[in-house]
């Protein structure tokens, strides 16, 4: 479903990706984790082209896309690949002067082009899923950080994407609301969804990843199984990342 080859990204003179590798097939969960300013975000966001690669190339579904050379897909290629991901942000993002199901049918109404009762149906059928049935109605700040989150997962879900990307999903809660969006997250994952998650989460990195790959100053350190990444990695740095948070 992913493959990702020899990517670069720099932010002017900053190089923060130098040249990542990585493939991930359909159904599975890739857990992307390391220190803060390794790069972890920027390769998430260079999935579905919030931040365009210098070079390398990217195939995601059956887009095929390559930077090197200096070349920019179209505006077409670039639309394609967002309406087939789904992202989740750290800090939810939701249009504050709408409700909950408004927020969930947007994009199905303005850039699918479908019907309001159609958008309004289906995203019902989110919210349910996300177990917020009864809180359609709700406007953001009526709701918990949990909530908010839980309607941001319905709302990248609600383009029918084949892969779903989270940004440090449970970055900004409390701790107290972080197990309910791990549990939709999990409940996603057993569904089949091919997932990108970067995360501090240990936790779920050990109990839900397929692969785990591990970041450091741009390149990726180790990737591999969570078991062996997570209790015997043979990188240095990674092992030193991963005493440094038990
Ligand atoms: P991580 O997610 O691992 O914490 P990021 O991908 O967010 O790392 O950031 C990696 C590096 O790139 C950091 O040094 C950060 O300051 C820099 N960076 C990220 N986004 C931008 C940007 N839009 N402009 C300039 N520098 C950026």
């Amino acid at each position: 479903m992913i493959e990702i080859r020899n990517l670069h990204k720099s932010f002017g003179s900053l190089e923060v990706l130098k040249g990542v590798n990585l493939s991930l097939e359909k159904g599975k969960v890739l857990v992307i984790i390391g220190p803060s300013g390794s790069g972890k975000t920027t390769l998430l966001r260079c999935m579905n082209l919030l931040e365009m690669p210098n070079a390398g190339s990217l195939k995601l579904g059956d887009s095929n896309l390559s930077f090197d050379g200096g070349r920019k897909p179209g505006k077409k290629d670039v639309l394609k690949l967002r309406q087939n991901t789904g992202m989740v942000f750290q800090s939810y993002n939701l249009f504050p002067h709408k409700t909950a199901i408004e927020n969930v049918m947007e994009a199905q109404v303005v850039v699918q082009k479908r019907s309001k009762e159609e958008a309004r149906s289906r995203s019902a059928e989110l919210l349910a899923k996300v177990g917020l049935s009864g809180k359609e109605d709700a406007y953001p700040h009526e709701l918990s950080g949990g909530q908010q989150q839980r309607v941001g997962i319905a709302r990248a879900l609600a383009t029918n994407p084949e892969v779903m990307l989270f940004d440090e999903p449970t970055s900004a809660l409390d701790p107290e609301l972080v197990g309910e969006v791990l549990k939709v997250m999990k409940q996603l994952a057993a569904e089949g969804m091919t997932m990108v998650v970067v995360t501090h989460e240990m936790k779920f990195a050990a109990e839900a990843a397929d692969t785990v790959v591990l970041m450091g100053d741009g390149v990726i350190l180790e990737q591999g199984p969570p078991a062996q990444v997570l209790n015997r990695p043979s990188d240095g740095r990674a092992a030193e990342f991963l005493n440094l948070l038990t």
